[in-house]
């Protein structure tokens, strides 16, 4: 297998890759971004972004990462299509092989973002894409005129909430408690939806349904105060329960704290690793937000930049 050199590789094309990617072209460092398996990141399955400063009326997620992306090759960053299978970060340059390629860089920057949490049931992995979803953009539309389950109390639960009831005609949110993560303009939003209800106190513990036989026909909800459980009927279950970064690559190469988030040092986007950088939601566990992952890139290309200065 020939192995192509870039002084910099990109790993992730959300926000935090993209930024990065934009500056360290900029600086002639001739970046290489790997796009991985889902180009664009989070940003692409999500509707109206309305929250990105520059950007009054709102913008669409996916037009908002072609944006993205158009801006950094036009300054010379190119992009490798596929998901990266193994990283060896013990001697420079680093290593990095995809199923066909083998890749090396002297300075490398994560930005692997997270991907949807799950129940953790054997029925909801058995029923997933039968009427279990993680990604109400993507899916909702398969739920005309049905009812559905969004699992979660956070600003996700309640976007895909109301993004739902275009399509199905009623939204039962489930949520472990009483009080909600989401920010309140969204829980009001959803409140305020005549086809949203809230069902608080609850898990669900099983759901039913045959993936050859027209998928999801229920759920057994476990209550978290002392309640009766009971069950559910509805056609489908939306999971937005948060993410967990996706990381499983840095494992044993990498410090990462007990969530599997990357460390870097304070006030910097440095690893523990000499030369290896990490921004966006791989590393954040507090704000993970597109604009503070764009941010976090572009304080990785500096980073990396001014460290490859130094090793010069
Ligand atoms: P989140 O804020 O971490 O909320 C996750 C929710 O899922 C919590 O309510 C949590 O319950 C619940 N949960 C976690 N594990 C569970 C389990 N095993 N069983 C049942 N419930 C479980 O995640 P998020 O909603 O994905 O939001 C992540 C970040 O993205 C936030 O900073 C948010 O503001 C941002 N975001 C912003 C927008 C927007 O502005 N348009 C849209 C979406 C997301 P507990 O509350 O009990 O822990």
């Amino acid at each position: 297998m020939s192995s192509e050199h870039h002084r910099i590789i990109i790993l992730g094309s959300g926000p935090a890759g993209l930024t990065a990617a934009l500056y360290n072209a900029r600086a002639n460092l001739d970046p290489l971004v790997v796009e991985g398996t889902q180009p664009g990141g989070q940003l692409t399955i999500t509707t109206e972004v309305e929250n990105f400063p520059g950007f009054p009326e709102g913008l669409m997620g996916p037009e908002m990462m072609d944006r993205f992306r158009a801006q950094a090759e036009r300054f010379g960053t190119k992009f490798a299509v596929g998901d990266v299978e193994s990283v060896d970060l013990s001697h420079r340059p680093f290593t990095l092989k995809t199923t066909d390629r083998e890749f090396t860089c002297d300075a490398l920057i994560i930005s692997t973002g997270a991907s949807a949490r799950l129940l953790g049931l054997e029925s909801e992995t058995k029923l997933m894409g039968y009427g279990v979803s993680a990604c109400a953009t993507c899916d909702g539309f398969f739920f005309k005129d049905k009812k559905v389950l969004v699992v979660g109390g956070g600003d996700s639960a309640m976007e895909e909430a109301t993004f739902l009831t275009k399509f199905a005609s009623s939204v039962t949110i489930i949520h472990r408690r009483e009080e909600f993560r989401a920010s309140k303009i969204m829980y009001d939003r959803a409140v305020k939806n005549d086809k949203i209800d809230f069902l608080l106190n609850a898990t669900i513990s099983e759901i039913h349904g045959d993936p050859t036989g027209g998928g999801v026909t229920g759920v057994t909800l476990e209550s978290t105060n002392g309640g009766k459980n009971s069950e559910l009927a509805c056609d489908g279950v939306f999971m937005a329960i948060g993410h967990v970064p996706n990381t499983k690559l840095f494992t044993g190469q990498l410090e990462m704290d007990e969530k599997g988030y990357l460390i870097t040092k304070p006030d910097c986007t440095y690893t523990n690793v000499p030369g290896a950088f990490a921004c966006g939601d791989v590393q954040d566990t507090v704000y993970r937000q597109a604009v503070t992952a764009a941010g976090s890139g572009c304080a990785a290309a500096i980073d990396a930049e001014r460290w490859l200065e130094s090793q010069d």
